[in-house]
């Protein structure tokens, strides 16, 4: 085992979250009031754009949160792409409703727009977008088909803090986004999330649910069945801090990102997503594709990087060949995505990465790829 290790992810703390934490202990503002909740939502509403952002405790909740609101209910079905983390499917299956998995386009990964329609039925409720790696999804024609459908469109832009599309932000391209601050996350709080709209009723229909269902005037009247899916103002203080230096954290992303691209360029065997050229992403987790379709020489590249030290991830396992979205989806091939899970890996991404890191890095995935003749 090398002496070096680079994890695939670590927060950095580069800005006034010991400040803000220390404040909050000091002044035992620790629970879900506090200015800092208050600064956070009204921080990452301006940087997103939107009327409204709403704090949670994680961003599968803020989805839970966003489907409540429109009251997605059992027998109904919500198009999600196959290529992401679970948790966009789980919020889905959290309402009884079931997602409809929708395979990628070959050079982002996200979902292909241009197969959604042949999906819809009468019980199609909306669209879930997820940006994926930080890459914005088509929003343009996913809103065109939700318009044409009477579908409501949500992004899941867990990954995606400041990325844009055609200019305009993610988070404020849709009904409803979500955001997670997950620890490996662009900005994190810990554990935490937000949702983000335009749109009064939504936003207050939230506001209740992930208050217990307590009505916004009358304390401890609670009209509804509601959830404590609140953050703390202890994790806000951190997020407002993240937030505070997102403009850093995403130049660091950007920099990692440009440093894999210039010292990987002449390795023949891979591919990476490719950048449209509306999009300017959000570069969460740099990750290349084996063009040898080998998911066990894929996974034994990775544990080769292990051995030189560099943790790795590998892409998303496709979620309708998970156990619990199997029935009735595994029978219906999604190739494209299929294809970018077994032979995708994730090299580490964050801010605290040096040049050093990133040449040690290159330099590591250069040499086992040339051992496997990739
Ligand atoms: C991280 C992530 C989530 C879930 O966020 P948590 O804060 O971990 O609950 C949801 N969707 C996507 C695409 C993610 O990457």
């Amino acid at each position: 085992m090398s002496q070096r290790y680079i994890p695939v992810g670590a927060p950095v703390l580069a800005g006034k979250e010991k400040e803000y934490v220390l404040d909050c202990l000091d002044s035992s503002w620790i629970s879900s009031q506090g200015k800092y909740l208050d600064l956070f939502e009204e921080s990452f509403a301006a940087f997103c754009g939107t009327r409204h952002a709403l704090a949670c405790s994680n961003g599968t909740v803020a989805l839970h949160l966003a489907l409540m609101a429109f009251d997605l209910s059992p027998g109904d079905e919500v198009i999600v792409p196959a290529l992401t983390y679970v948790a966009t499917a789980n919020a889905v299956a959290y309402c009884g409703a079931t997602p409809i998995f929708v395979d990628s386009e070959p050079l982002t990964g996200n979902i292909n727009p241009a197969l959604i329609e042949a999906l819809i039925t009468p019980r199609t409720r909306g669209i879930i977008a997820v940006h994926l790696y930080g890459h914005p999804a088509d929003m343009d024609a996913l809103a065109a088909i939700a318009k044409k459908h009477d579908l409501f469109l949500v992004e899941d832009a867990a990954e995606a803090h400041g990325a844009l599309y055609r200019g305009r932000k993610a988070g404020s391209l849709s009904d409803v986004a979500t955001f997670s601050f997950y620890g490996n996350k662009i900005l994190t709080c810990g554990e935490g999330g937000m949702l983000t709209t335009d749109d009064d009723k939504l936003a207050a229909k939230i506001e209740l649910l992930k208050g217990q269902g307590m009505d916004l005037q009358r304390r401890y009247w609670f009209s509804i069945v509601g959830y404590n899916y609140r953050l703390t103002n202890v994790a806000a203080a951190i997020g407002l801090a993240q937030l505070e230096m997102a403009e850093w954290h995403l130049a660091q992303h950007a920099r990692i990102i440009d440093g894999y691209h210039e010292l990987l360029k002449s390795c023949a065997g891979i591919t990476w997503q490719q950048e449209q050229s509306w999009a300017k992403p959000a570069h969460w987790m740099f990750t290349f594709f084996l063009k040898k379709d080998d998911e066990s020489m894929r996974d034994s590249i990775m544990r080769e990087l292990l051995q030189d030290g560099v943790e790795t991830r590998p892409v998303f396992y496709p979620l309708h060949t998970l156990p619990p979205y199997l029935p009735g989806h595994g029978t219906r091939p999604l190739p494209v995505c299929e294809r970018l899970a077994r032979t995708g890996i994730n090299l580490p991404t964050w801010s605290g990465l040096t040049r050093d890191d990133i040449e040690y890095v290159s330099h590591h995935v250069t040499k086992v790829l040339a051992r496997y003749d990739a």
